[in-house]
């Protein structure tokens, strides 16, 4: 059995995604299990397991994948009604997946608090 958690294994290409973008450092697709009629994750390709685990190195490469997700928002058409991106880190946070990912969310009016 793969030793890769299953966003390593898309990264690979050893499964398949819905890929909206992907470029040398980071990768974009639409989530699995989607909360929203927009729900996609971006994720980037070096692998780190949480917000946690960030390096100060990382700054640029989180700024990087801020801009990907304001272009996704413009180009799924959600940008003018509002979207929200979340990650969730650790166990109370509500992590699944060990890799760093960015929830892209929108298409809908979305409650607060989010529980
Ligand atoms: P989190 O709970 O913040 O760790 O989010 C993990 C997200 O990954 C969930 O929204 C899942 O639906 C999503 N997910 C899990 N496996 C896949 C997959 N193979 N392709 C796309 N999304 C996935």
């Amino acid at each position: 059995m793969s030793e890769k958690n299953i966003f390593k294994q898309i990264i690979d290409g050893d499964i398949p995604a819905d890929i909206l973008h992907e470029d040398d450092k980071c990768l974009a697709f639409r989530d699995v299990a989607p909360q929203a009629p927009v729900h996609v994750l971006v994720i980037p390709k070096k692998e780190i397991v949480s917000l946690d685990h960030l390096d100060d190195e990382d700054q640029g490469l989180i700024g990087h994948l801020y801009v990907i997700i304001r272009n996704l928002a413009r180009d799924l058409d959600i940008a003018e009604a509002g979207y929200r991106v979340i990650v969730n880190c650790g166990n109370n946070g509500g992590q699944s997946v060990a890799h760093l990912h960015f929830h892209l969310l929108g298409g809908r009016p979305l409650v607060w608090p989010p529980g």
